[in-house]
């Protein structure tokens, strides 16, 4: 796992935050860093984390040197854990319980404990009640990072207990830079970062066929819009082709949501006239033919459509019932 916080891009005020709270000893026993997908808050945690774990921490940072540092890095540490989403993509209470009882013994390596939870937003209410307790009444030396996209889906009486820590998009250098470091040629790096929305996860999805794919599903979706072409045998064959995505189909129909309102947005900056860059800048003519066929008006209201399912999305069982429900309400909003 990473232990350093010069392993991160960006982020440069929050990472001076955190390693001042490490420096001055001041850390608090639950935090809670959250922002969206794919810009490093897990990395954050885990520089966070190690540095606590570290027996020679120099000045807020893990030594890299030490046994804990070395176990770390090894993936064998005693005093560390990290609760992640099960196979169904949620943490039940079994996940947690089972935390529980290995963080009820002593540190073997380290002062302290250290507990990361991945994806906190996955936790049943079971789950998350059960972690409260914890939180709570944690007994003896443990520190909780809880990393998140979304704060509404985690409990009130959660949040409300841990210092709060933001993470905001990174911009498309940083995101290039990224890419270019895992070896994307320069050109298509700047490419995809401007794509990404803030997100090195997003660029990177699109950079392989499905993520380019699901980009010209958007688009052709959003021709059909701009010309009227939405009929029932649509909402059902999208319906069916978009919801039956396989593995990972909320991550991917989350990015298919990300590319239209894309599209959306960048019919609403042809609108204006400015001169800021196009996301689809190799779709340029395609994007170009379909400007003016909405009212900027209807344009906004499908842009907060497509946000509104981007939350639900979340909580959805059905993706296909979603889609569904998404491109009928698109086929009434155009038709007012
Ligand atoms: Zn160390």
């Amino acid at each position: 796992m990473n232990i350093s916080w010069s392993n991160i891009t960006g982020h440069k005020q929050n990472i001076e935050r955190l390693k001042t709270l490490c420096r001055e000893d001041m850390v608090p026993h639950s935090m809670l860093f959250f922002g969206i997908d794919g810009i490093g808050k897990m990395l954050a945690a885990q520089a966070m984390a190690a540095t606590l774990l570290c027996h020679h921490p120099v000045d807020g940072n893990a030594c890299g040197e030490c046994p804990s540092c070395k176990a770390l890095i090894a993936g064998t540490h005693p005093d560390f854990f990290t609760v992640e989403p099960e196979e169904k993509g949620i943490i039940t209470i079994g996940s947690v319980r089972e935390m529980q009882g290995k963080i009820a013994r002593v540190p073997i390596m380290s002062k302290v404990r250290a507990v990361i939870i991945d994806d906190a937003q996955t936790m049943n209410d079971a789950a998350a009640n059960s972690l409260l307790k914890t939180i709570e009444d944690p007994g003896g030396e443990i520190y909780f990072i809880l990393v998140t996209n979304s704060t509404m889906a985690l409990l009130e009486t959660i949040i409300s207990r841990c210092m709060r820590e933001e993470f905001a998009g990174l911009s498309p250098e940083d995101i290039s830079s990224v890419l270019v470091k895992q070896g994307v040629a320069e050109q298509q790096a700047r490419y995809l970062a401007t794509f990404a929305d803030g997100s090195v996860r997003q660029a990177i999805l699109l950079n392989d066929e499905e993520g380019t794919s699901l980009q010209k599903s958007a688009v052709e979706f959003f021709e059909n819009c701009a010309g009227h072409e939405l009929d029932m045998e649509m909402v059902w064959s999208q319906g069916k082709s978009l919801g039956a995505l396989g593995k990972k189909e909320k991550d991917k129909l989350k990015q298919w949501f990300s590319f239209l309102a894309m599209v959306i947005r960048d019919q609403l900056v042809l609108y204006s006239g400015s001169e800021i860059i196009l996301y689809n800048q190799t779709d340029i003519s395609r994007i170009n033919k379909l400007t003016g066929q909405l009212s900027q008006h209807q344009l906004i209201a499908l842009l907060k459509l497509v946000r509104e399912y981007q939350g639900r999305l979340r909580y959805s069982v059905s993706p296909q019932l979603m889609v569904e429900s998404f491109i009928i309400k698109v086929k009434t909003l155009l038709e007012d």
